[in-house]
């Protein structure tokens, strides 16, 4: 019996472990298929999601493989660019996207926002591309093109972009009223300036203490209100590209001397010292070019490079005197120091303080339009905020950069970098303007980061100049 109930409960047990894998497994088995089709169903939802997304939004949203194909079309992209999805997929991106200039010329391949994120493997952002569309009418579009890699190669390219013709017409509109309304009120402002400049005379004019206090006052407020009108109209120019420009070869060491002996007088009125150095040819990495061993003015003869450059020199004048009045401005004591340097291809000119300095966080936002520091050290300090808008503005105009380093409470350098011609192109340019004075002259670039200078100084670049 008890081997009977040990073999029946044997059977037993095992008829049960079986029972129990066989339900587990059937159970198991059920649950698989519960979970794929579970999955099944999830993944349809997200594709059905994304699906909506991409036939619901307005923006283009294009996918190319890596041979350039089109693969995905979006109803948005459609809808920009007039070519139907069924007919872009399928071709390469250089056929749909029709990138060109302002001037409706095609651009190279290399320089549309698809050919930038291809070379260069990272994203790219272009907020003024401008595209032909299938009926060729051109669109001002905003791009996104995001490269994706796998093991370091480019194999597809995801793009992003949309139509911002309105925005642009709007931003236009906008800024054709502000030049209008700038340019009508400098004209009464000017008379006003001008009246009271003539009741302040005594010359011409009798007035009591008190109404001299007053008006004093009055005059201070509409100069300030005339710069404001001016400086309205010449970021509303420079935003859309109507500002005065003739560029002309000019050498900077000259140009920069002239202006320093021009400008020095604001800052003497607050007692501050003014020194200008031209650097020698030695470039350190990245940005600021040294000139740590600069080749003072102040000596009998000096030997100095020729730093040409291909500017306006009404503009420049108009950069590199809002800088040194700002430097003026925001600086109780101590000194304003003007320097001139470059390598092989950048001409850098710097304008450094002993002033307050700009707190860190501020120094991301100090080129757009209207910002200002908002301090108790600056709030009793004048101005519009429009001055290094209009700074950086001109200095783009020559493909050149604008930035600035600064410790608060210890000051500020403003850096410049223009592209910089040698001195047969220099002389060659110069011909050819004066046999074609008209000749508009196209500027080079130096928007990027300078590369080191080659270790040989090119003989063209260095000359010798005797300063009294
Ligand atoms: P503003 O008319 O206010 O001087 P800017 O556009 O020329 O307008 O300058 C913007 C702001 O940058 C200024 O309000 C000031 O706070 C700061 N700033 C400019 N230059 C200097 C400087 N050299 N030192 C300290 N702060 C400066």
């Amino acid at each position: 019996m008890q081997n009977i109930y040990v073999i029946g409960g044997g059977l037993l047990g095992t008829v049960l472990i079986g029972g129990g894998v066989w339900v587990a497994f059937r159970r198991g088995k059920r649950k698989n298929s519960a979970s794929t089709t579970k999955l099944a169903s999830s993944l349809r939802d997200e594709k059905a999601k994304g699906d909506i997304i991409l036939s619901t939004i307005e923006d283009g949203v294009v996918f190319a493989d890596e041979q350039g194909t089109i693969r995905l079309f979006n109803p948005g992209a459609a809808k920009i660019t007039g070519w139907a999805t069924e007919d872009a997929q399928g071709l390469s991106w250089k056929s749909v996207f029709a990138f060109i200039n302002k001037k409706g010329e095609p651009l190279p391949e290399d320089v549309t926002p698809f050919g930038r994120a291809l070379i260069s493997g990272q994203t790219v952002r272009d907020n003024d591309a401008i595209i032909n569309s299938k009926s060729n009418t051109a669109i001002d579009t905003s791009f996104t093109v995001s490269p994706t890699i796998h093991e370091g190669k480019v194999t597809g390219l995801v793009c992003i972009f949309r139509d911002v013709s309105e925005e642009r017409k709007e931003e236009n509109q906008r800024a054709e009223f502000i030049s209008t309304a700038s340019h009508e009120m400098r004209t009464p402002v000017a008379a006003i300036e001008g009246y009271l400049s003539l009741a302040l005379n005594e010359k011409v004019a009798t007035i009591d203490g008190r109404a001299k206090d007053y008006l004093e006052k009055a005059h201070a407020s509409t100069k300030h209100l005339g710069a404001l009108f001016q400086d309205l109209l010449t970021s509303a120019k420079a935003e859309d590209g109507r500002l005065m420009n003739h560029p002309e070869v000019v050498e900077m060491g000259d140009f920069m001397e002239q202006l320093t002996s021009d400008l020095h007088f604001s800052a003497e009125k607050k007692n501050l010292g003014v020194d200008f150095m031209i650097g020698n040819n030695n470039v350190s990495s990245n940005n600021v070019i040294d000139a740590s061993t600069p080749v003072s003015l102040a000596g009998t003869k000096v030997v100095r490079p020729l730093y040409y450059t291909l500017i306006d020199p009404e503009r420049m004048r108009e950069v590199i005197t809002n800088l040194f009045d700002n430097a003026c401005k925001y600086t109780d004591q101590g000194k304003v120091s003007l320097g001139l340097t470059g390598n092989d291809s950048v001409v850098q000119i710097y304008i450094r303080d002993t002033g307050h300095g700009i707190p860190p966080e501020d120094i991301p936002h100090l080129f757009q339009k209207f910002y200002r520091v908002d301090n108790s050290a600056t709030r009793t300090i004048g101005g519009t905020g429009l001055g290094l808008f209009i700074c950086r503005k001109i200095v783009e105009l020559y493909k050149g950069r604008i930035w600035v380093e600064s410790v608060l409470g210890q000051g500020s350098t403003f850096y410049i970098n223009l592209p910089r011609i040698d001195a047969q192109e220099a002389a060659k340019l110069l011909a050819q303007k004066g046999s074609n004075p008209d000749q508009s002259i196209a500027a080079p670039d130096a928007s990027t980061t300078p590369q080191a200078a080659s270790t040989e100084t090119a003989a063209s670049n260095v000359s010798t100049t005797t300063t009294p």
